[in-house]
């Protein structure tokens, strides 16, 4: 049996505008976002309904004990909004003492008093979308924020922190942007460690085809790292980061002792988690389901799921878990890695099944194996750092081979 989901995400999908590089499921309000009486508005209000009634139809589980508003930009939301949403949740479910409540926010959408707000509705971690501290690099991905906005928004939640209003916050960064080189990026690395961020999430840049990136891209026209520049500063992000007491404990996370993220776990260790909204997905049950990404299609599918009795619907498919190789992809971006054996169990697998298949991987991992890419120990496998985590989707494609090679009786 499935442990039931501890975890929630919120989708809060307003943007001021779609940044260059992203794809995410996001609803652009231009500059109407906070002006009272606005179109932009409007569809936030229109949206919250929806959102609301996610929730409402949902079954109910254990109390929660991670929370995360994502999106998109929830911080374009006010206090008020976000609180109902939470007083929503926590009717559903309940939230455990000393739970981590998350929300994501842009520092071109708020002051020091807005944080105060979100932290009077319960919120006790921030985590700050940067991506950079670089001017010219902002204005080249679209961002809306500057430098001097970046930092100042810093100096704010840090002060909330320092005060004990929250848990712990954390910093976006994207390493490999156009226009970066060793010797900028380093200096982001320094502002980073200066304005205290006790957890940071160093991103790669993801080229996404249906982006201004992805197009500038296929016409040659982005003038991203080369590929042994991008080693050289994913090297030096390891390696600056530990001399400055950060632990890599995810290929794309640092944090100082006790500040690694408690949600982010939940998906990387395979756990069931709940999520609400447009473009989300959620796994209850270890499955994923993703919902449609365009606020008629999310509208009509919740329309679907009202008119269904409720056990019907795709809260109680309580089907299989997630499959080996879906854990696998996730497991194997932790410090700790994947005991491979207990995990094939543990979704069902006989010992026969694991005698039969599980050696195998061996031979598609062999070279990764002898180069120390990929360490094993005690049947539990992890990828070296920095090495194993640099080129880690080589090692998932042998995996997802091996995988597609599977004969299953
Ligand atoms: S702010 Fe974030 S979610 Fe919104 S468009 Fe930019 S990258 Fe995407």
């Amino acid at each position: 049996m499935v442990a039931p989901p501890r975890s929630a995400y919120l989708h809060i999908p307003f943007c001021h505008k779609r940044c260059f590089y992203c794809d995410f499921s996001i609803i652009p309000l231009g500059d109407s976002a906070q002006i009272p009486g606005s179109p932009g508005i409007n569809s936030i209000n229109a949206y919250l309904d929806l959102l609301h009634r996610e929730i409402s139809i949902s079954p109910k589980g254990p109390a929660l004990s991670t929370i995360y508003l994502g999106g998109g930009t929830p911080s374009l939301l006010k206090k008020n909004e976000l609180g109902d949403l939470l007083k929503n949740l926590q009717r559903k479910f309940g939230f455990q003492d000393g739970a981590e409540i998350t929300m994501e926010v842009d520092p071109s959408t708020f002051f020091e008093n807005d944080l105060i707000g979100y932290i009077e509705i319960g919120i006790n971690r921030f985590s700050l979308g940067g991506q950079s501290f670089d001017d010219s690099i902002l204005a080249s991905i679209g961002r809306k924020h500057n430098r001097s906005e970046l930092i100042e928004a810093c100096k704010w939640v840090n002060n909330l922190f320092k005060k004990g209003l929250l848990r712990s916050w954390s910093l976006d960064l994207i390493q490999n942007l156009p226009g970066i080189n060793l010797s900028k990026w380093i200096k982001e690395l320094e502002l980073a460690v200066q304005v205290e961020a006790p957890h940071l999430s160093i991103y790669d840049l993801s080229i996404e085809p249906d982006t201004v990136f992805g197009r500038r891209h296929k016409k040659g026209n982005l003038n991203i790292p080369i590929e042994l520049v991008a080693e050289k500063i994913d090297f030096e992000t390891n390696r600056f980061l530990k001399s400055r007491g950060f632990s890599r404990y995810e290929i794309s996370n640092y944090s100082l002792p006790g500040h690694a993220s408690r949600h982010n776990r939940t998906y990387w260790n395979g756990s069931g988690w709940w999520a609400f909204g447009m473009g989300a997905t959620s796994a209850p049950w270890g499955q994923r389901f993703s919902r449609p990404r365009t606020i008629s299609g999310y509208k009509n599918w919740l329309e679907q799921q009202e008119s269904h009795s409720l056990e019907k619907t795709l809260f109680f498919e309580e089907s299989k878990r997630m499959p080996l190789d879906e854990l696998l992809m996730i497991g194997l971006r932790r410090r700790e890695g994947v005991h491979l054996e207990e995990l094939a169990k543990n979704v069902g697998w006989t010992q026969k099944e694991c005698n039969k298949n599980l050696e195998l991987l061996d031979k598609y991992w062999l070279n990764y194996l002898k180069e120390g890419y990929l360490m094993k120990n005690n049947g539990r496998y992890f990828l070296s750092d920095p090495k194993g985590m640099m080129i880690s989707n080589q090692i998932l494609i042998q995996m997802f081979s091996w995988w597609d090679a599977l004969d299953f009786e």
